[in-house]
């Protein structure tokens, strides 16, 4: 099972993939938790050209490093994961790019969407969930717990926009796959309607 949970920064994703893990871990499940990008050793020195170089790296480049994150990720952890039966939680996947490089980016959505998709050889999560936020509650919870918002701050506000708003459409265009949550709720009930939803696909 490839659980992916997506939304901008501030949302939450760390905190209920967090919950997730401990939920299906208590349940007697094996549980891979990753993230992209810098879910690999190779990921990690990616990460670090993606988000220290940020702004200079040119979009299309910038596109191409998180399809390689992906590509390399996909390869060495999440298809393994799957193949031995172990649940894969992960913080961002390939609609963060279409979000961010595609729409933020403005590099297009099926350009952006096919390079991952070869990427991956066209590994789809069985679930995504989308935790909604607008751009400034973001900001002002980053703020509020005191971690660093630059990179909000790095970007305008319109990108932030675009990217909520691609997010939004992508779950619209494949409601199977996705499980749209309002991240301005409570943590707990955010958690308790993502286990409802996982627990419909764990299945016997
Ligand atoms: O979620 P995480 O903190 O790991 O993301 C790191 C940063 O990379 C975030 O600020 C996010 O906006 C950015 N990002 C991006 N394009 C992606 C994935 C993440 O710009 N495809
Ligand atoms: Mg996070």
């Amino acid at each position: 099972l490839f659980l992916t949970l997506e939304g901008g920064d501030g949302a939450g994703k760390t905190t209920q993939s967090t919950l997730l893990e401990e939920w299906l871990t208590a349940l007697g499940r094996t549980v891979v938790r990753t993230r992209e990008p810098g879910g690999t050793e190779v990921g990690v020195l990616i990460r670090d050209i993606v988000l220290h170089h940020r702004g200079e790296v040119a979009p299309r480049a910038e596109a191409l490093l998180y399809a390689a994150d992906r590509a390399h990720h996909v390869e060495t952890v999440v298809r393994p994961a799957i193949a031995r039966g172990d649940i894969v939680v992960q913080d961002r996947y390939l609609d963060s790019s279409v979000a961010y490089q595609g729409a933020g980016r403005v590099l297009g959505r099926d350009e952006v969407r096919d390079l991952s998709l070869w990427a991956t050889g066209g590994l789809l999560p069985d679930l995504t969930v989308l935790l909604d936020l607008d751009p400034s509650s973001a900001r002002a919870r980053l703020d509020a717990d005191d971690k660093p918002f630059d990179r909000l701050e790095s970007e305008q506000d319109d990108f932030h926009a675009r990217v909520r708003a691609e997010f939004l459409a992508l779950a619209a265009a494949e409601p199977q796959r996705f499980l749209v949550l309002d991240a301005s709720r409570p943590a707990a009930e955010i958690a308790s309607a993502i286990r409802e939803r996982v627990a419909g696909l764990l299945g016997g």
